[in-house]
């Protein structure tokens, strides 16, 4: 069976130029003794916008992979797929983002409903799970609403798994399901449920991405208490770890943390909870290897700052266009957006200072790094051009991508210097 590495990494490349600076990025790790299996990751959504296909990414990873001779696996992620997009990734992936984020709130049927909560009864009460220093408060009425609530979501769960198995053959995939595009966070109890749910369907889940507590908007730092966030993934990992012997999971089932890249904040804290209980990680990062594109062309001066200079003043003009597909995953105050006037007037060093995500810089905005971070699809409407600008600055882009992945994300993961 294909078995995912303890610590994987999911890294997007919306692109695809920029696989070699990733890739060395986790060469670097593995030379400090951090072993992390890269993932690539690019969602329908994306490749809808953009017009690319699942193919590309595959093609991306075999070749940087071969450039680096790079002999460790690594994975191609469906990203976020459902029943009605998994076709076409069928061939390329080998790691499955199952998403049933649409399904949750939907009622299975009233026989299936009863009869798990005919056997989930038994844990009404006081629930004790190892690790966890409060038993967890378990009702008839909580196990009810959970049933109603999840169900329905782990059956098409498996639906879409079978579907997947059934083109792939048995144990030729690793099957993430995630649920964590909600608008609700899931409590401890309800994972402990749901995974009780996916075991009896049987689906070999390898990890699973929760909605945790807080914001994670994409490309910019957690917006929380880090202190709670950590009390509630520490728990989650307790529940996954008894979840695993209770109900018969893979026994590297492990947590999958959807960041949205750049939750600097609360690294540290998933990092040292992971180190204390020994377990496994996979950290998804999102498409801000586009960011980091956009920051290595604005130092590169010249054509290449006019152009994302360009990008970001058609960025005001369609903001809520741009917006509306990220609605929950962003929160762009737009008054502290600057103006395409006073944009104009900015260097190379300002026009990346703004966006680079180094919190004490005076002059970074997370407003702006957001809305560019959203604004991929006008670098798509001028395609050749963008290809261009990135060809021929390439070194600035690689080793800004480079630095945002290793300096700034896997160095405070894992306490690294
Ligand atoms: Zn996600």
């Amino acid at each position: 069976m294909k078995t995912i590495g303890k610590i994987s990494m999911g890294l997007g490349d919306r692109f695809g130029h920029q696989g070699s600076a990733q890739l060395k990025a986790i060469i670097e790790a593995g030379k400090k003794g951090i072993e992390i299996t890269p993932v690539w990751n690019k969602s329908n959504r994306e490749h809808m916008i953009i017009g690319t296909q699942p193919g590309d990414v595959r093609k991306e990873a075999d070749s940087v992979t071969a450039k680096a001779v790079f002999k460790k696996p690594y994975y191609v992620d469906a990203d976020h797929i459902n029943l009605d997009t998994v076709d076409r990734f069928i061939e390329s992936s080998d790691f499955f983002t199952i998403d049933v984020a649409s399904y949750i709130g939907k009622k299975a049927g009233d026989s299936e409903i009863n009869e798990f909560i005919k056997g989930a009864g038994k844990y009404s009460g006081e629930l004790k799970i190892p690790g966890i220093r409060k038993p967890l408060k378990v009702t008839n009425h909580l196990i009810t609403e959970i049933a109603e609530k999840y169900l329905f979501a782990a059956i098409k769960a498996w639906e879409i798994f079978r579907k997947i198995e059934k083109a792939k053959g048995k144990g030729n995939f690793v099957t993430e399901v995630s649920m964590d595009e909600v608008p609700n966070p899931q409590t401890p109890v309800e994972l402990f449920f749901i995974l009780k749910m996916l075991g009896e369907e049987n689906i070999p889940v390898q990890t699973i991405a929760p909605k945790f507590s807080g914001r994670f908007n994409k490309g910019v730092d957690y917006v929380g208490d880090p202190d709670k966030f950590a009390e509630e993934f520490e728990a989650d990992l307790m529940v996954i770890d008894f979840a695993v012997k209770e109900f018969g999971l893979p026994a590297n089932l492990k947590m999958s943390v959807h960041s949205g890249s750049d939750k600097f904040t609360i690294y540290p804290y998933i990092g040292s909870i992971i180190k204390k209980h020994n377990k496994g990680l996979h950290l998804k990062t999102a498409g801000t290897t586009w960011l980091e594109e956009v920051i290595g062309l604005a130092a590169s001066g010249g054509k290449a700052l006019d152009f994302v200079k360009d990008i970001y003043y058609k960025s005001l003009e369609k903001i809520e266009e741009l917006c509306a597909p990220y609605a929950d995953v962003i929160d762009i105050n737009i008054s502290k957006l600057p103006s395409k006037d006073e944009v104009a007037k900015w260097n190379s060093k300002k026009f990346a200072d703004s966006l680079r995500h180094v919190p004490r810089n005076k002059d970074f905005n997370p407003n702006m790094r957001q809305l560019i971070h959203v604004a991929y699809k006008l670098a798509a409407l001028k395609m050749d051009e963008y290809y261009h600008l990135l060809e021929t600055n390439e070194k600035t882009v690689s080793s800004a991508v480079y630095e945002n992945i290793y300096n700034r994300h896997i160095c405070r993961l894992f306490d690294l210097k």
